[in-house]
């Protein structure tokens, strides 16, 4: 298909859309605003003295499906402290994908753990159970899997694997809140889920992490990770482990119950219009949108995600991104570099590792780097339109991807 490429808004024609018209995120309301006002007159404003982030647990447990849910400061906290609850440490191996965000890699190496990449699904980009595998060493002790955008992973395969090989399967659900994998919420169907609340995340309190597990034992772990070492109903100097203090504000927990009880609701908007853009995107020529699973029964719906190939060839994702900003699509995004080409990440690992006179397993992960040539990402923001709001967003991708070959290619 070939389109009129002096029509696009980046050659001077008219923009086909205007994101300004989208809601704005966050959203909130007077139920925001009475319990931020409740939590500051009472004068407990941190959860060693309000009952807010406890009661917030337990609706957040509830909401996961999980017997139990830690709140902590942020998503990348949440899992240093699940993995160190799940015993990792020092030159412990835990396998990550390599198309997520750098937290997902950089809290293993907080704690001294030597993250060690295995390759993503071309369709999915998730991270692959056989390329999991493949990766096992004696060192390894944990797999992180990414719900990225999401969509739950393959947990019949990783929680498999996790008891083939003795392994922690640690869930990073920032990106999948209230998203289920065979009719159950993701988060404990491995040992442990990982949940952020920042800003751009589907349930926000500006930052905020929580992370949920069923095993008690892992639950008292993380309550003293998280609280300087104390245990529950133990006194205030009791510090029965060493541990850090990672404690949410009820400020940030007041707000986090109200957002609760709007996520449903947004959900199914986001999930309508998610629809809407799969059917258009997908009848367009060489746009690849990852096919409904019927495993995933509920899809988080973070970040809504194609691919075009050509784009990859031809070198020119970015510029049809920035094309997409030109027709109002102005948060459209490239996405992730591929971590194990991640030059801190990189200098740290070596470091470490060094340090620890321990080989580092380096592979080629052919997969990650195509996909992070030829992806454009869409933020949850665009999923909480109109209907036909929804059909212009997927008429200026259309209309940009159909011309992409106006648009200047890199130099070799
Ligand atoms: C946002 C995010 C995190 C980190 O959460 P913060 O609260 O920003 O620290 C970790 N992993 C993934 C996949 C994320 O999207």
């Amino acid at each position: 298909m070939s389109a009129d490429p002096s029509t696009l808004a980046v050659h001077g024609g008219e923009p086909t859309f205007d994101d300004q018209v989208l809601p704005p995120w966050p959203q909130h309301d007077d139920a925001e605003e009475k319990a931020l006002l409740d939590v500051l007159s009472s004068g407990a404003w941190g959860s060693t003295h309000g009952d807010v982030v406890a009661t917030f647990e337990q609706e957040f447990a509830e909401y996961q499906q999980a017997k139990h849910a830690i709140c902590l400061n942020n998503g990348t906290l949440a899992i240093a402290a699940a993995l160190r609850a799940a015993g990792v440490g020092l030159g412990d191996e835990v396998i990550v994908p390599p198309y997520t965000f750098i937290a997902t890699a950089s809290a293993a190496l907080f704690i001294g753990a030597v993250p060690v990449f295995a390759d993503v699904d071309p369709v999915t980009h998730l991270l692959d159970p056989q390329a999991t595998e493949a990766a096992i060493t004696p060192r390894t002790k944990a797999v992180i899997v990414v719900h990225l955008a999401g969509r739950p992973v393959d947990m019949d395969a990783f929680t498999a694997i996790g008891h083939r090989h003795g392994l922690t399967i640690v869930e990073d659900c920032a990106q999948a809140h209230g998203a289920e994998y065979r009719g159950r919420r993701i988060g404990a169907i491995g040992d442990l889920g990982t949940f952020s609340f920042q800003s751009s995340k589907n349930i926000t309190a500006g930052e905020g992490g929580a992370v949920v597990t069923d095993d008690p034992d892992l639950a008292q772990a993380l309550y003293s990770l998280v609280n300087v070492g104390r245990v529950p109903g133990g006194g205030w100097y009791q510090h029965t482990t060493v541990g850090y203090n990672l404690r949410l504000t009820e400020f940030q927990a007041a707000i986090l119950r109200a957002q609760l009880t709007r996520h449903p609701h947004q959900q199914q908007t986001r999930e309508h219009n998610a629809t809407i853009l799969t059917d258009l995107l997908g009848e367009a020529d060489g746009i690849q949108v990852a096919p409904p699973d019927p495993a995933v029964t509920a899809h988080g719906r973070h970040l809504f995600i194609f691919r075009v190939p050509a784009l990859g060839v031809a070198g020119t994702r970015d510029a049809v991104v920035s094309a997409l900003a030109a027709e109002g699509l102005r948060a459209a995004s490239s996405g992730y570099v591929p971590l194990h080409r991640h030059e801190a990440l990189d200098r740290e690992i070596t470091e470490l590792t060094g340090r620890l006179g321990q080989p580092y397993p380096r592979t080629e992960l052919p997969v990650a780097e195509q996909v992070c040539t030829d992806t454009i990402w869409l933020p949850q923001r665009y999923l909480l339109g109109t209907e036909e709001q929804t059909r212009q967003i997927a008429a200026a991708i259309v209309k940009v991807v159909a011309a992409h070959e106006s648009l200047p290619r890199p130099r070799a």
